[in-house]
């Protein structure tokens, strides 16, 4: 092969825990694996996880009776009906070997301290005793929307345990990373994937990828929303991108856009749901703790959505405090004493202390609801088979798998992509052998040259005209501001026009600096209109979608409308057609049927249909709108009506 064409059994485009958990098991099924990073892996956004990572071990008192049934319930309810139900039994299931294979490969989990315990539950002290036979096993803490304590945690640092351990491993394998470097396009005859295009990003040169297997796992696109994103610089959004733009695989649930309740003002960095876990809660200016009349029974830990929602009603009411940055409220975890903060979590210690020159011992912490997580995605089935084109597949905050539905509860990603990871990748390792990749290389040099034309017409390009960056910053006002926490239609139809005269403007952006090796201007100038298009896909995905379910919440259309809306989003957009079209699907085989969360409201519009009914339409209606077959049959997982036994 020529040295601009390589070939690999499986490429896993994204090194962050998701990938390389797939990539490990393509590895140690004794096939060449090759993980693609913009950044070395260690310093893939997986590293920022804070909090913790839920399994139902149910090895301290306040997680006693868990069980995967348990996790199962919270997290439909978390999704508020928007997750596949199949795939959220499979999680939670397999979530607490995930743990446990990460305490093999290193991770050091907090563990249970045996005899008496100062915890702080609903801002109140308490004291519990933890058996002494329970001593040294993995802890846990309090999360949003958890019937029991099931966050089990590394300090503050999960993500950053958790992807050192496994990265690793990947080393141990000897797996080949290609770090620096950017998938820029999926190679593909329309009906099957055989690898990507890629980008040097040490020198501006492309070469091609051929695999008999292709993993998009590039995380989120919290970057679509500028500077108001919890999200590292990296968080853009490139894997679903380039699906998008095959025109033939579609994104799932574009609109579902998780908002944290917790940045710090005015940096957008995290403070850790553990901070309220632990027993920290919220005040306004006037020192009020808002949360316990606006969610009684689970105040300050009802879902993210729901905190994230009262919290920007507070400030809307004048209840938050001034800053020149704009208005906030406050997170106070002083009582937790400095023991406490500078042990379990110490990562938030040295944020404050860093980033707003506070002791949370002692001060105040200033945070607002920001941008977090990105439940859309390439949407796949539960193999992670992304519809529509043999061989290629998506793993972790990438996808759409679909076990978050309209709202990701807290702790439940980190441990997605290991589940994913491990599951996922065992069924990619299954597929590669059957594939040859003799023929193709002639699309492979044609989508080569494509990428490179990209590339020259953009330093091509002369005159005065608008900046990307000016472009970039004008895409996150007008997602934050009118793609954000609160949804309307006119501001929707405002956002989708001025996203659109973005797009045009992008055609028309010129570059400042014109080198074509070493140029950041022309990489983000690369990935810059797929930005747009993501963007277009969440603004014109929440204007059609005319109820509120989840994160998605429409003051236009405030209640959730299980009659009509019982279903997912799917969006497809050809890199050369103007328009993305929408479709949508069942959401999955409904076990669990929709009712209240827990939280929230309880107010909503019921489904009419027969779950029955719904149930039977599921298979063939996926199939048609691309799901390809699994090698299990569908609802195989399902262990239907196990939830009766925890269900309260
Ligand atoms: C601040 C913060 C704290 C969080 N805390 C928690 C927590 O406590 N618990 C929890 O469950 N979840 C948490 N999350 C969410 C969770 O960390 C992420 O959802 C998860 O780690 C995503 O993992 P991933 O492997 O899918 O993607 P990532 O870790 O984001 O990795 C993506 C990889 O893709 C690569 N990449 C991207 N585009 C390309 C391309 N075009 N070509 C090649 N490579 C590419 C990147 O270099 C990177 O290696 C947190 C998120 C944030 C932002």
């Amino acid at each position: 092969m020529s040295s601009r064409l390589e070939e690999t059994d499986v490429l896993v485009i994204g090194g962050g825990l998701a990938g390389e958990r797939c990539a490990m098991e393509a590895a140690a099924a004794g096939h060449r694996a090759m993980i693609l990073s913009l950044v070395p892996p260690r310093r893939s956004h997986s590293c920022a996880a804070q909090g913790g990572m839920q399994a139902a071990l149910g090895n301290c008192v306040k997680a006693e009776g868990d069980g995967p049934d348990w996790h199962f319930l919270d997290t439909v309810r978390g999704s508020d009906w928007g997750a596949d139900q199949e795939v959220a039994t499979i999680f939670a299931e397999e979530a607490p070997i995930a743990v446990r294979e990460l305490a093999h490969y290193g991770v050091p989990w907090t563990r249970v301290r045996g005899g008496k315990n100062k915890y702080f539950i609903k801002g109140q002290e308490v004291e519990i005793d933890e058996p002494l036979e329970n001593d040294g096993l993995i802890t846990h803490r309090d999360f949003g929307g958890t019937a029991k304590w099931r966050a089990c945690y590394a300090a503050a640092g999960t993500g950053h345990a958790a992807l050192y351990a496994v990265d690793s491993e990947v080393v141990r394998l000897g797996i080949t990373v290609r770090d620096r470097t950017e998938a820029v396009s999926l190679i593909h005859d329309g009906t099957r994937c055989t690898g990507a295009i890629v980008r040097d990003l040490r020198d501006g040169s492309y070469f091609a990828v051929m695999a008999r297997a292709t993993v998009i796992a590039t995380g989120g696109y919290g970057r679509i929303y500028g500077q108001y994103t919890s999200n590292a610089v990296i968080n853009e959004g490139t894997g679903a991108s380039i699906a998008l733009d095959t025109g033939i695989v579609p994104l799932g649930n574009m609109e579902a856009v998780q908002f944290h309740p917790t940045t710090l003002s005015p940096s957008g960095i995290l403070v850790t749901e553990g901070c309220r876990g632990d027993g920290g809660y919220l005040l306004d200016k006037n020192m009020n703790r808002f949360m316990v009349e606006a969610e009684p029974e689970k105040q300050e830990l009802a879902s993210r959505d729901v905190v994230s929602r009262h919290m920007a009603q507070c400030m809307r009411d004048g209840n938050g405090v001034d800053s020149p940055y704009g208005p906030h409220l406050w997170l106070d975890i002083r009582h937790l004493g400095e023991e406490h903060l500078r042990t379990k979590l110490l990562e938030v210690w040295d944020i404050c202390r860093d980033f707003v020159g506070r002791n949370p011992a002692k001060d105040l912490i200033p945070v607002r609801p920001t941008q977090h997580y990105s439940m859309g995605g390439v949407r796949v089935n539960k193999d992670g088979q992304a519809y529509g084109l043999l061989g290629l597949y998506a793993v972790g905050e990438a996808a759409c798998w679909d076990m978050h539905g309209f709202n990701r509860l807290g702790g439940n990603s980190l441990a997605e992509t290991l589940v994913s990871g491990r599951l996922i990748g065992a069924r990619v390792a299954e597929y590669a052998p059957g594939v040859s990749l003799r023929s193709d290389t002639g699309i492979a040099f044609d989508a080569l040259e494509a990428a490179e034309q990209k590339a020259r017409s953009w330093l091509a390009r002369s005159g005065n005209g608008p900046s990307i960056y000016e472009i970039r910053d004008a895409m996150g006002e007008t997602m934050m501001h009118k793609v954000g926490i609160f949804r309307t239609g006119t501001e929707l139809a405002e956002a989708v026009l001025e996203l659109g005269q973005l797009l045009d403007d992008c055609d028309n952006a010129v570059l400042r600096c014109k080198d074509p090796g070493v140029n950041p201007e022309l990489a983000f100038a690369l990935r810059l209109k797929g930005m747009l298009r993501l963007a277009m896909t969440v603004a014109k995905g929440a204007a059609a979608r005319t109820e509120s379910r989840g994160a998605h919440y429409r003051t236009d259309f405030p209640l959730r409308n299980d009659r009509d809306w019982m279903n997912r989003t799917l969006v497809r957009w050809g890199a050369e057609e103007s328009e993305p079209t929408f479709s949508y699907e069942p959401t999955g085989i409904v076990d669990l049927p929709p009712g209240h969360r827990g939280y929230g409201s309880d107010e909503r519009i019921e489904m009419t249909e027969p779950l029955e009914a719904y149930n039977e339409t599921v298979h063939a209606e996926q199939s048609r709108h691309g799901r390809l077959e699994t090698v299990e049959a569908m609802g195989s997982r399902l262990r239907r009506g196990a939830w009766q036994s925890v269900s309260r």
